[in-house]
């Protein structure tokens, strides 16, 4: 494709994505594709010959678009919200554009300060002191992988340069929360501590971590001759959205010398607003973080960010040095291959500083209030409806709900919540995804996609109501 062809199909294409924007309130939420639909309608051979792009555009709109779940529809209220606003779109696509690569500052120093300057621009958002450095990741599963790694070579003397793991004396522990992300457990096992070494502690009535859990926990695994290593505490699980005390957490990882990172992917966005902040006090006490700002904030996906409080250990782990990357520059600016796993770094930083400067500070504070508001008037409407309940604190933008007729339990109770929400999805009018909540299933809905309104939120309300009260009476008998 020529640069003359990409301006004229270019054009055309962000047509494409600002009317599918415009319009996406029109659409049904969930696809009502079968398993294989898709792939059936594709040839199962690349082409011989090119193919004209109005092919492909043909192929988008009848092939592709039918089997997508429309993430930045208005009545999307499933997992979580994860917002690519339109400026972020356009960073994105420049990025892409420009094609540049930051193996190293030299390989594009822009890359690599504008990656310094915004992720400082969030860290004073969020209200974290100027001694977190920050980096660009995918995903907060890799942040996650990151800081145990970390946690394990600075527990272990830097083992990594010795035998590894493999010739430590003692088991390696890591402590996180029964309702932490399954990223924790997939971190602590490809970390190499290995499913024995790794404990789930009991939470508290209101989902959170249980500190006199943790350390009996902690001192059961000394006793027994093994050495805590590190502790991922939550600051807003994907579940209900609780918080785990970070600062009584803080204290025992001061104490018994563990590593603490915290995993706040979703809600850490949240403390762009002050008044949150309280909700993870203790945080200037870890020794790492991550917060995601491809989810609530907009970044368009993936836009992990990830601080550390030491980024020489960092470096120390991650860092290679082969003589083809080596360059004047080196010993004065940040080469941030060493900041994470992979070599070959995207222009990421783009998107967030297109993301900050088009929505501006006041008003991504005001979408975030907005969004907190609704859910709790969506709370409001449930506790104060009989048979419905809601099930934990709504300290965020989620809040778990269920109806619950009398007489109706247990399993019986999970197979009426489970069809009221498969109703709903299959409808097309709203998304949500129910989850287990001790034992049983409850539906989350999360609310914060950047074009759900109070109307949106008050339909799916409606709407609930009828798919599962209307549903009862026939279940009864
Ligand atoms: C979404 C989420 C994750 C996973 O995020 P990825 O960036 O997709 O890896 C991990 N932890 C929590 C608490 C989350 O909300």
């Amino acid at each position: 494709m020529t640069p003359e062809e990409f301006r004229r199909f270019g054009h055309q294409l962000i047509d494409w994505v600002a009317d599918y924007r415009a319009r996406i309130a029109g659409r049904p939420v969930m696809a009502r594709t079968a398993p294989g639909e898709v792939q059936s309608q594709l040839p199962t051979a690349p082409p011989e010959q090119p193919e004209d792009f109005a092919a492909i555009f043909r192929d988008l709109e009848h092939v592709l678009v039918p089997g997508l779940l429309h993430w930045q529809h208005p009545h999307f209220f499933g997992y979580f919200p994860a917002n690519a606003a339109l400026a972020s779109v356009l960073g994105d696509y420049l990025s892409t554009g420009l094609g540049v690569l930051g193996l190293s500052w030299q390989a594009s120093p822009a890359l690599t300060e504008l990656e310094e300057v915004v992720t400082d621009w969030m860290r004073q958002l969020v209200g974290l002191s100027a001694g977190w450095s920050g980096v660009i990741q995918d995903t907060a599963s890799t942040c996650t992988l990151v800081a145990l790694l970390c946690a394990r070579e600075r527990t272990t003397g830097y083992s990594l340069s010795r035998g590894g793991l493999q010739a430590e004396a003692q088991p390696l522990v890591v402590y996180t929360s029964d309702q932490a992300h399954s990223s924790v457990e997939k971190a602590a096992l490809l970390a190499g501590f290995g499913r024995a070494n790794l404990r789930l502690i009991a939470h508290d009535e209101a989902y959170a971590l249980r500190p006199a859990a943790l350390e009996a926990a902690i001192c059961q695994d000394i006793r027994d001759g093994r050495k805590p290593c590190a502790i991922v505490a939550t600051a807003g699980t994907t579940i209900c959205t609780a918080f785990d005390p970070i600062d009584a957490i803080a204290a025992l990882a001061r104490q018994y010398h563990l590593w603490l990172h915290v995993d706040a992917a979703m809600a850490g966005a949240a403390m762009i607003l002050p008044e949150c902040r309280s909700l993870w006090q203790g945080i200037e006490e870890a020794d790492s973080l991550v917060f995601n700002a491809h989810k609530w904030p907009g970044a368009a996906f993936d836009c992990s960010l990830y601080y550390v409080r030491d980024p020489e250990h960092l470096i120390r782990v991650l860092s290679t040095n082969p003589s083809y990357l080596q360059s004047s520059a080196d010993g004065r600016v940040k080469n941030l291959r060493d900041w994470g796993i992979p070599l070959g770094r995207r222009f990421r930083a783009l998107k967030l500083w297109c993301l900050l400067r088009a929505e501006g500070v006041t008003n991504l504070q005001a979408r975030l209030r907005r969004d907190l508001a609704n859910a709790q008037w969506l709370a409001q409407q449930v506790s104060s409806t009989p048979l419905w309940r809601v099930l934990a604190p709504v300290r965020l933008q989620t809040v778990c709900v269920r109806h619950a007729p009398p007489g109706l339990q247990g399993q019986a109770l999970d197979r009426h919540t489970l069809a009221w929400v498969e109703r709903i999805n299959r409808s097309g009018a709203a998304y949500l995804t129910p989850a287990i909540l001790d034992g049983r299933w409850m539906v989350r809905v999360s609310i914060g996609a950047e074009t759900t309104e109070r109307e949106h939120v008050a339909a799916l309300w409606e709407r609930m109501r009828q798919e599962a009260e209307q549903a009862w009476p026939s279940q009864a008998d």
